[in-house]
């Protein structure tokens, strides 16, 4: 009797340590799972601009490498469109920065909203914006241009104050040879200045 007394208590404590193992392996198991949720969402607020929720320039100058190395390969097109908020100065001067900021958000959004699946929009400046469009050539790039151009000019802003209204300048290139990102985004910034310079709410292509 005594003997199976004894054995009865060490069973028991085996079945303790078995449960305590079980717990501690889960409490393990749950804290990897949240470590590994918190570096996702490190990872994506790292690559978006926070006040816009679209992708920074980091994240599109990630992207933009290798949508150049995939067209590159695959000889599919890839074009660059550049754009700038027209007169943003007047919007901050006239309607205060938080109303600026919040032009800023409005505006992404709306481009955002006309762009297809696979396009990047990134806010890469203050009032500063790349697109990259894989696979789409610059004559097949210009009504998407034009699509931004006019989503942005048909933007209600009443709510932000007064009679504030924006418009965007653009301007594009396609991909050409050896061409590294830096370089396309040279030539499509180029076409951006012609557009501001033939007075704004335009789009003009890099040739
Ligand atoms: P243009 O048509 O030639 O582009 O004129 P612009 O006034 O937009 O150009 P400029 O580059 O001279 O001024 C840009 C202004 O954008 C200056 C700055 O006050 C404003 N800006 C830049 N970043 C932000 C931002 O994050 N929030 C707000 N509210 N304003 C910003
Ligand atoms: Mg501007
Ligand atoms: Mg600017």
């Amino acid at each position: 009797e005594h003997q199976l007394d004894a054995l009865l208590k060490a069973r028991r404590w085996q079945w303790t340590a078995i449960v305590l193992a079980t717990l501690l392996l889960a409490l393990l198991g749950a804290l990897v799972v949240r470590q590994v949720v918190r570096m996702r969402r490190l990872n994506v607020l790292a690559l978006t601009d926070a006040l816009t929720g679209v992708a920074n320039r980091r994240s599109i100058e990630r992207f933009g490498a290798a949508a150049i190395a995939r067209a590159r390969a695959s000889g599919e097109p890839l074009t660059a469109l550049a754009f700038d908020i027209d007169h943003f100065k007047r919007v901050n001067d006239a309607s205060g920065h938080v109303a600026g900021d919040r032009v800023l958000a409005r505006v992404a959004q709306a481009c955002q909203d006309a762009l297809r699946q696979g396009d990047v929009l990134a806010r890469i400046g203050g009032e500063e914006f790349l697109v990259l469009l894989p696979r789409t050539r610059l004559d097949q790039a210009v009504p998407i241009a034009e699509r931004l151009r006019l989503a942005v000019s048909a933007l209600n802003l009443s709510d932000l104050g007064g009679t504030l209204a924006v418009t965007i300048s653009l301007g594009m290139a396609e991909l050409r040879g050896e061409e590294d990102l830096e370089a396309l985004v040279r030539r499509a910034d180029h076409a951006l200045y012609r557009a501001k310079d033939r007075g704004r709410d335009r789009v003009e292509v890099e040739a």
